[in-house]
């Protein structure tokens, strides 16, 4: 059995006060409970913070990026050493917004995914559709050339670590949601392009994630699909008791 995992990206929202008090909100709403791993992702700035006031809480901590280089001239930058260095080895990689407003091209994705396996970081790597993919029949292509283009070269033993989150462009921030079965029939096929790839048994063990306006409403029906195993959740996230909601409907 796959444990479902829940994790909020909380994209360039939240001052530090407005993350404390958010972080604050979670720990009392949030039941913790083995059937479900949750997972949130503050601004850089607020990592810290986060880090600091879920020491013994178990929500974990990731990053929405990070460099693919250990060090160096790229200003702006944050490396992978630099988040263990305070307690951040989980990261969000391939978010649609980054791949199309920072340019990230299945290339630098393919150096983040190594780098994130080099230091032995949970990378929850998205991949997604744009609405022009799907209504010319292609999103099932798009998808597994992301998958392959940034992933293929791994060996098997990085899907220890890696989380695939399918989020179909046309439904983040939307309002609009795949349909489960849309979703389910994607979850599928990535299951099945990694089962071609690696094997049955690796293919059975990765958590395959859903994101695109998952709400407290429609979040139990999308969970209930047989190949999602989760979700990504982006402006549910910011809202404690949605994000609350969300994470109960994940519990088995
Ligand atoms: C996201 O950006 O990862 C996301 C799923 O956003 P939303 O839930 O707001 O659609």
């Amino acid at each position: 059995m796959r444990t479902k995992i829940v994790a909020g990206n909380w994209k360039m929202n939240k001052t530090l006060p407005e993350a404390v008090a958010l972080i604050e909100a979670l720990k009392n709403n949030i039941q913790p409970d083995k059937t479900v791993e949750v997972i949130i992702a503050p601004a850089y700035v607020n990592l810290p913070k986060a880090v600091e006031l879920l020491q013994d809480f178990p929500i974990a901590v990731s990053a929405q990026n990070m460099h693919f280089a250990d060090h160096g001239a790229y200003t702006g930058e944050i490396s992978a050493d630099m988040l263990k260095a305070i307690g951040v080895d989980t990261v969000i990689l391939g978010h649609s917004e980054r791949r199309a407003y920072f340019n990230e091209t299945d290339d630098v994705l393919q150096k983040k995914a190594q780098k994130a396996y080099e230091k032995n970081m949970t990378n929850i790597f998205c991949v997604g559709e744009q609405l022009e993919d799907r209504t010319k029949g292609r999103h099932f292509e798009v998808v597994k050339n992301q998958l392959s283009k940034a992933l293929f070269d791994l060996p098997l033993q990085a899907y220890k670590k890696i989380v695939i989150a399918y989020e179909p462009v046309w439904a983040i921030g939307t309002g609009q949601t795949a349909s489960p079965e849309q979703a389910q029939e994607m979850h599928r096929f990535i299951r099945e392009t990694l089962a071609q790839k690696y094997g049955r048994d690796l293919a059975n063990h990765v958590r395959i994630l859903y994101g695109g306006s998952v709400k407290p409403a429609n979040a139990s029906e999308i969970f209930s699909q047989p190949d999602v195993d989760g979700g990504l959740i982006g402006g549910a996230s910011l809202n404690a008791e949605d994000f609350n909601a969300i994470v109960t409907a994940a519990k088995s």
